[in-house]
């Protein structure tokens, strides 16, 4: 596995790769859910690379940058095992160089959910996405449901500025508990460890009701609600029963629909969501 910095070695290593060429972006700090991409794109694909960058532009100020966990050896024997080819591990500098720019804004898809609660976020991850589609010039490039509001944003934005990409989707990992696997789950005390199921419970707890016949969106946006605020540590910030193309909030009775929320656990901020209604 080659691990470069510079762009300019990225490139270089980059033209070596055989095609079809398999990107994994990521934050660092990996558990089973980024290596479940990594091993998806190994399956599938001749070459795999992956990135590791803690994205400074898709954090708002009052965001968790300076203590986002980094462990880069560990990383970098994970993504080994998963039989990665070539990891880019750039620093912010060369990302964002002095002076730097220009930016990517996705417009509707963008801005309910996540987009509402973090200014700014959906710009910053479409132009770094943008940036790694450039540098890594991929045929396919695999993203987590767990962070389904971004899968929609990068396929529209992949698609309306004509990146020749495939955009695989890949299932979210959870703990054995139901908690989706997230770098950011390591900021919870052991309390907040125990509680954190709840996003996972409401959310079980909705589809439940939709497969025994409920299928009114406010229905099942209150029935997650009272299971997040019936946990004393817990504090919901959203849950939300959208259409799962547009993320525009549902009324009334639903087909398919994406279930999500965004809730605090201290200062812990977790997300997780289930699609109903799949084919
Ligand atoms: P991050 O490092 O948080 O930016 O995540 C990098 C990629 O891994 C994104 O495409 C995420 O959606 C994906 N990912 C993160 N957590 C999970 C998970 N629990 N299951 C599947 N994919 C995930």
């Amino acid at each position: 596995m080659k691990v470069v910095t510079t762009l300019d070695d990225l490139r270089q290593a980059r033209a070596t790769l055989l095609g079809p060429v398999g990107l994994t972006p990521t934050m660092g700090y990996l558990h089973e859910g980024h290596v479940s991409l990594a091993r998806r794109a190994r399956a599938e694909c001749a070459s795999v690379a992956a990135s590791i960058f803690v994205n400074p532009a898709q954090f708002g100020p009052s965001e968790d940058l300076a203590s986002y966990p980094r462990d880069l050896p560990r990383d970098l024997e994970l993504l080994a095992a998963a039989g990665v080819d070539l990891v880019w591990t750039p620093a912010p500098e060369i990302v964002y160089p002095a002076g730097f720019q220009t930016w990517i804004s996705v417009e509707q898809v963008a801005a309910p959910l996540e987009g509402a609660h973090r200014a700014g976020h959906f710009r910053g991850v479409a132009t770094v996405v943008a940036k790694l589609f450039n540098a890594f010039q991929p045929q396919r490039a695999y993203f987590g449901q767990k962070d389904a509001q971004q899968a929609a944003v990068i396929r529209q934005m992949a698609r309306d500025l004509d990146f020749p990409v495939e955009i695989v989707i890949c299932p979210t990992v959870r703990e054995p508990d139901g908690l989706a696997m997230s770098s950011r789950n390591a900021y919870l005390d052991a309390a907040q460890r125990a509680a954190a199921p709840v996003l996972f419970h409401a959310l079980s707890a909705a589809a439940a009701a939709y497969a025994a016949g409920v299928r009114d969106a406010e229905n099942l946006r209150q029935l997650m609600a009272g299971i997040i605020d019936a946990e004393p540590l817990a504090r919901r910030q959203y849950v939300s029963c959208a259409d799962p193309v547009t993320l525009q909030e549902l009324d009334g009775p639903i087909g398919r629909a994406l279930l999500s929320m965004a809730v605090y656990l201290g200062k812990t901020r977790l997300i997780d969501n289930l699609v109903l209604g799949e084919a």
